[in-house]
Parts: C-alpha cells; structure tokens; sequence
C-alpha cells in the first residue's frame, strides 16, 4: 500500500481507477480519443491534494490514456458504463426531458428504428439529422437500430463503393450504434417475390405506356390501355421484363392506387423498372440485376420486413407514405409509426451530393472532404467535433417545422465545445519584423497550453538580445492597430512603445515587463514569435485558400488530428506534419 493522499488514504490502484474514468469519460465525449491535458487537470479539479504528487500522477494519466485510447470506441463506452453508469445516465435524462417521446411504443415488443442512406455520396449535415436522432430515441427506449444502405438505383443515383464505409466511419465517429447492417442490392429477390405476389393479386400491373402518354393520362384521372390486363398476361409482361426482351424505359410495374388521389404522383405509382445494367452496372451485383425497385416499394418491404416500429424522417417522405400506404393495405400489414421532421436548410454550404459530384469530377472540389463542403469528413478534417454535431442535431430535435441554420451557429456551438480542450499557439500570418531596443536581459516566456489547467503543460518561448536588441515577428494584420496604438503588450513576454512604422518593419522600445502596467494602461496584447527556430505553418481556409505563417516550435508536439487554436487567429485542426512545417485546417474563429 504506498498512500499517496492526505485525508481520505487514496492507494495507487485508487487514483488508477480515477483516472481511468476521467479518460474514458473524455474519450466517450470526443470520438474514442481521450486527451491528456483535460484528464489531468479533471484530476487536480476534483483531487487538488493530489497536486503533491503532480509528476507521478502526469505520468499515470499518460500511460492510461494510451491505454484507453487502444480500446475500440465501443468498448470505452461499455467500459464506462461498467464502472461509473451515472456519468452515461446523467446526460441521458436531460436529453429524454426534451425529446418528444415516440408515438405507440406499448403496442411494439422493441423499438426499432433504420437509418438509410443511399452510398452515393458521404453523410452531411442534413443527412446526418435521421441517424442522429433514430440513435438517440433507439438510445432512449433501449431499442435497436438498423443501418440500411439504400443503394438500389444503380442508374440516376450510382453507390460509390467506398462510400459505404465512409458511412460507417462517419457514424462510429459521431457514436452512433448501429444493431445490424442491410444492403438492399442483397434483396432483390425479395423484392421479385413481393413483386410477382401482387401481380397474381391483380393489384398491380406492367405498363408499356410512354412515360408522357402515362402522365397525361393519368392527370386526367384515366386509366392506360395496361390497367386492365389479366394477372396471367402481367406475369408474361413481368417475364419479359426480367429475361431482357425489353429496354430501359419501355416497361414498368405499377401499383394500383385511387385515381383520384388528390396527388397525381400517388397515382398508379411505378414501383419497379429497367436498368441496362450492362451499362450502368451496380458495385456490387454488376449486371447481375436489370429490374431495379424504385424507393417507394422497397422501403415499404424493407420496414416491413425488418420489422421496423418506428420510422424517423423528413416530410419530403410523406408522398412515399401515401404510396406505400396502398403496399401494406394490399398485403394486410400494419404501417409504421412515424415522425416525419421539417427541413434542415443550411445557408452558406453545399450539401446536394450531385451537386458535390459534379465539383469534384470538374475539379472545383478536392475531394469529399473540400473545406467548402458540408460533408462530415470534411467538417471532421477542419476540427469540428462529434459533440458539436450531436448538440446541434439534438437541439434542433424532430420538431416538423422548417428550421434554418447558419455557419455562424454551427461554429458558436464547436466553439463552445472546443473553447475548454484546444491547446493554444501563437501562428503569425505574413510576418512582419518589429525591433525592439532596451532589451536588458533574456527573457523565457513559458505560457501553459491551455489557460484553465496550467497543469497540463507549457509552451516555451524564448528571447535573446543581441546589443540589447530583439527581432520580434508580428502578424501583418495587426500592423493597422499598431499605427494608433503608442503602447503595447507582447503576450507573455513584455509590454513596449512603438517608435517607427517602416515598409520594412517596425522599431519600438522596451517599456516595462508586468502585465499588470499592460493592463493598467489598457494596452492592446499581441501574439508574438521570436525571430528564429519557428515552424512553417500552412492554414487551409473553409473557402480553399491558404494561408501562410510561421507558428511557434512546440506546435510540432500536437498530433496529427489534434485541435488547437491559434491565438487570436482561430480554432484548427492539425491535418498534417512534414519536417519542419505543418498543416492546418482552419475551423472558425
Ligand atoms: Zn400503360
């Protein structure tokens, strides 16, 4: 037993435990990756005796956060929840108080909610709404939650087949838990199956109209020449439509629907067509299939089938629920309940996928992840967190009225989240020179790393005169302030009088070391580099541009996927390290 606390005798395996916690718990909170910073300074919070001890503990929080951060993100939170459940049921109360609860959840024996994307592009905002919100309800009632890729329209809307682990990734990332995985270019035959039973129930049939004779018809509530044929000469028809002997377009199966529906796209609706697969081949089944189920009817089956209770949705289904209506009328099934939520309009970002496609194949868009885009992987590269994304879902919850969002939202909501974690620097933009004079002595600015736990750590910065003399580098940005302001502080370091503004650069003089005369004299405070044994930094904007600087030597020590914020400059997240320079993703102010 070796005691390293007063008062309560906390032993070693003790403050293990505790930090375990600590470190699980921030691992949970930021995707499966704890930090150190935080955890140690969450342990002085709560057990500032332990401060006594402050290498020693530095150390073991080292070592368990490497630990923990080796566990999948699954295990962190089974593992947390195994030794401090309250810390996972606290936040879950709060949420349950404001979600609206799911309509009939006593007539179903489980929950079961689906999230469908169609893998023909990565998640963004708007998409991300129905995972977010179908896990915190499935979450909530203990349920189970299907993910199910929606990749059956090989021809207008192709899967990328890397997208389908985009997808997983980006919701392993936002701790979204899935129970089980469907692809519904596995089920076609099931579809087939569904398909020919209601052909034989002659509530359906194979139309060989024009697309437009159809529509004209059918605006007018009249039924085409097809309607009345036989079950026997549908299936010849549904025959024929399989082995090839008609072209894309030249026949469709339709359901039979009122037709006076008041909304003629509920009329007669197409349910399943052709699609040269030769030419259009799908990832994953190739030519395999050329009769392809369009959305309405095989999501109708597919939430039959999977026996889903609750559909969570945009209103944008609502057509297909008044389609799909007449599928589980005719098969005898009972429909889903649902909560169909309004629009998510984002102001200032891209989130149509086609138009997304087209950017990147013309060269506009680097990838999925341009800074520009409101993709996921993008939003994660500039060092927005899981947190921010499931805060702004949830807050926004499933309300059916149209809710608009801003950039400037999004980014207050991050910040807030990322104001108490990211370590800060000091990165000059276009840097300029500033000469001091009257400079006495060397001076060794230590700064800590994050404002709130000087314990986690310092930065170090040092100044040398050479003849009583130190060259200063300052962001060009702040040279404007500089031309009114007599006085001024350099951050950490000490406070001088600016003499004369050069093209050049700027000679000042040494005025006075404590902050407090800075403060005194309401003086404006710079960030700073030394002259000499700086990074090169790069900092890709959210509009593409980059920009270049220099940032301090111990920026170098963040690791790539670290989020920092350059002090007076902004939030960003380390994309990546080369040598002597550095990238950054610039997230926000
Ligand atoms: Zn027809």
């Amino acid at each position: 037993m070796n005691p390293i606390s007063g008062g309560r005798t906390l032993v070693r395996e003790d403050i293990e435990q505790i930090i375990r916690k600590y470190a699980l718990q921030n691992a949970v909170k930021y995707g499966g990756k704890a930090q150190v910073e935080p955890v140690v300074g969450k342990i002085f919070y709560e057990h500032p005796d332990l401060k006594e001890k402050m290498k020693e503990i530095a150390e073991l929080v080292k070592r368990v956060v490497r630990e923990v951060n080796e566990l999948p993100e699954s295990r962190q939170r089974e593992t947390l929840g195994k030794i401090w459940p309250e810390s996972l049921v606290a936040k879950r109360k709060i949420e349950e108080k404001v979600f609206p609860p799911l309509p009939n959840v006593e007539k179903y024996e489980c929950v079961h909610t689906r999230f469908c994307p169609n893998p023909d592009g990565a998640l963004h905002l708007g998409s991300i709404r129905a995972a977010i919100l179908c896990d915190e309800y499935t979450k909530m009632y203990k349920g189970r939650l299907t993910l199910r890729f929606d990749d059956s329209d090989p021809r207008v809307k192709p899967p990328i087949p890397e997208a389908y682990d985009w997808i997983r990734e980006d919701l392993r990332w936002l701790n979204v838990v899935w129970h089980d995985e469907v692809c519904q270019s596995d089920r076609m035959e099931v579809y087939y199956g569904y398909a020919e039973d209601i052909l034989k129930m002659g509530l359906a049939y194979v139309c060989t109209c024009k697309p437009e004779d159809f529509r004209v018809m059918v605006n007018a509530n009249k039924s085409c020449p097809c309607r009345g044929l036989s079950p026997e000469e549908n299936l010849e028809r549904w025959d024929r439509m399989l082995n090839g002997s008609y072209g894309e377009g030249e026949a469709v199966v339709r359901i039979k629907t009122d037709l006076e529906h008041p909304n003629p796209a509920v009329r007669d609706w197409p349910a399943l067509r052709i699609v040269d697969t030769r030419k259009y081949a799908h990832p994953r089944s190739g030519d395999k299939y050329r009769v392809w189920p369009l959305f309405a009817f095989c999501c109708g089956i597919d939430d039959h089938d999977l026996k889903i209770s609750h559909v969570i949705r945009g209103k944008e289904h609502l057509t297909s629920m008044a389609r799909q209506l007449y599928l589980y009328k005719y098969f005898g099934w009972r429909y889903p309940d649902f909560i169909h939520y309004g629009r998510l309009k984002l102001t200032g970002s891209v989130l149509s996928k086609s138009k997304i496609r087209v950017g990147i194949k013309s060269g506009l868009f680097s990838g999925w992840n341009d800074p520009r885009l409101g993709t996921i992987i993008a939003l994660r590269r500039r060092g927005f967190i899981p947190e921010t994304i499931r805060d702004i879902i949830l807050d926004i919850g499933p309300k059916p009225v149209d809710i608009t969002l801003s950039w400037k939202n999004i980014c207050s909501y991050n910040r807030k989240n990322l104001d108490t974690v990211a370590n800060r620097y000091f990165v000059v933009v276009n840097p300029i020179v500033l000469t001091v004079r009257g400079v006495k002595k060397p001076f060794v600015s230590e700064p800590p790393l994050h404002p709130g736990y000087p314990e986690g750590g310092h930065r170090l910065l040092r100044v040398q005169p050479e003849r009583s003399r130190v060259k200063i580098l300052l962001s060009r940005s702040d040279l404007e302030t500089l031309k009114s302001r007599k006085l001024v502080r350099l951050m950490g370091l000490f406070n001088v009088s600016i003499n004369e503004i050069k093209r050049k650069g700027i000679l000042a003089e040494f005025h006075s070391e404590p902050y407090v005369t800075a403060k005194e004299l309401s003086m404006p405070l710079f960030h700073w580099l030394p002259e000499r044994g700086n990074l090169k930094v790069k900092v890709i904007m959210p509009s593409a541009e980059v920009v270049e600087g220099l940032g301090e030597k111990d920026l170098m020590n963040e690791d790539v996927g670290g989020i920092v914020q350059m002090e007076r400059f902004g939030f960003g997240r380390v994309d990546s390290k080369v040598d002597d320079e550095i990238f950054i993703y610039y997230a926000h102010r």
